[in-house]
Parts: structure tokens; sequence; C-alpha cells
């Protein structure tokens, strides 16, 4: 069970208690939201949630799942005719068409990335670390490790729980500023909430998940969801 946040006053926040959400139902037909049906992740996903799930394996099936998602959110990207010699003849094959990039949002977001890389090895990894300013509420990049230079078809934002919507929706704006031609975000489990957040903000984007959970608790947490996917990878408890 996640701890209770708390806020730089020193009180205890809970920023979604009486906060409406919408259920389930409403946002499952959302335009441009892919919600994976594959029996194989579903498999996954029992055994990632399970809290007797240890950190290694959980962070092996989090690259798994992020593997199955990166197959399915690639199921579109554009080709370009490829000539090769095979040991028997010529011909013309189909290799990728442009750059293709996976931005990981730390910390949560690095296991989901490496999965990525396990179907398309010569992705680019842009780095991107956020945090809000409890003032303003505006994101603060701590951490960037995005190229100048832009030569990528498309970009996939990945960060496991898509919770409020906070972290993707200010991840795709700064994705946005550099001026990618197709955005995409990429997450494990998200919330109603969330999820319809990020798809009123980011009309132009595609999302793929593998799974819609039920609502978001007082403190920001998924249900049932899995607890905090950053400290499940990496054993931070
Ligand atoms: N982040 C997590 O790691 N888990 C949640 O349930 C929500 C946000």
């Amino acid at each position: 069970m996640a701890e209770t946040s708390v806020s730089g006053s020193g009180r205890p926040s809970l920023p979604m208690q009486g906060v409406p959400q919408p259920s389930r139902d409403e946002v499952l037909n959302l335009p441009r939201v892919h919600i994976s049906s594959h029996p194989v992740m579903k498999h996954k996903m029992t055994a990632l949630r399970d809290k007797n799930t240890q950190p290694p394996e959980f962070y092996q099936l989090v690259k798994e799942i992020g593997a199955l998602l990166a197959y399915e959110a690639t199921a579109n990207l554009a080709l370009e005719p490829w000539p090769i010699e095979t040991p028997m003849e010529p011909m013309t094959g189909e290799r990728l068409a442009g750059g293709i990039g996976v931005t990981p949002i730390l910390r949560a977001g690095l296991g989901l990335a490496e999965g990525f890389r396990q179907v398309i090895s010569d992705m680019q990894v842009w780095h991107l670390g956020l945090r809000r300013d409890e003032h303003t509420l505006e994101a603060m990049e701590y951490y960037n490790q995005l190229p100048h230079k832009v030569n990528l078809q498309v970009c996939y934002a990945v960060d496991p729980m898509l919770a409020t919507g906070g972290s993707a929706i200010d991840a795709i704006n700064v994705l946005k500023r550099r001026g990618i031609p197709r955005l995409c975000y990429v997450g494990i489990i998200a919330a109603p909430y969330g999820l319809l957040k990020l798809s009123q903000t980011h009309p132009d984007i595609d999302i793929y998940i593998a799974a819609l959970d039920e609502s978001l608790n007082d403190v920001g947490y998924i249900l049932p969801g899995l607890g905090d996917a950053g400290d499940r990878q990496f054993g931070t408890f």
C-alpha cells in the first residue's frame, strides 16, 4: 500500500480527496486509446500486480510488457523500400523509415523503455525527469537528455502508471516543443481520471495501455493497480 504523500508544508496531502472521477465505462471508447486485449498481456499483468512478486521478477515483467506494448504501438510505423541481396538473389525489402525515439519518464519509465529497445534495438532513448512545482503546478525538467537535432518519425513517452495524468501531459508538452511529427504515450495501467485528462489535453496523440483500472485513491494511487511502480522495479520500499 502506498504511503500518504506529504506536502512541502509538512501536512499530509490528499490531492484526490473529494475530486469527482469518471467511471471506467465513461472512458472505454475514447478516440485514439488502445487497450491491449492480448491473453499473454493479461497473464503477465496478473503476475505484475501480485504483491508477492519481488523486484527482480517485477522488473523483468515490466520489460516484457514493454516489449508487448511496443509491438502493438509500432504496428503502423512508416516503412521505406530497401534493396538487399539474399544468398539467392537481389530483392527489395522494407525498413523502418526515419528514427524512432522512446522517452522514459524517470524513473519508473526505465523498465518500459528497455522493453521497447528489445523490439527496436536502435531506438533513440530520450531520458526525461519531470517534477511539478508545488505552487505553480508548472512542470520543471530536472533531467533532460533530449538531443538538439530531431530526426524522428515518432517518439513514445513511456511511464507505467497513468494516474492523475499530470506527468504524462507535461512530458508530451515538452516533446511537442521539439517538433517531433508524431507522439504517443505508452503506459501499463491507466486510471479513468488520468486517461480522460491526457486524451482531452492531447487529442492528437495515440495512447497505448495494457489495462484500464477502476479509480484513484485519495493520494492518487491507482486501484486495484500494483502499488508504486518505481519502488517495485528498483526495490526502494
Ligand atoms: N504511480 C505509481 O507508481 N502507482 C500508482 O498507483 C500511481 C502513480
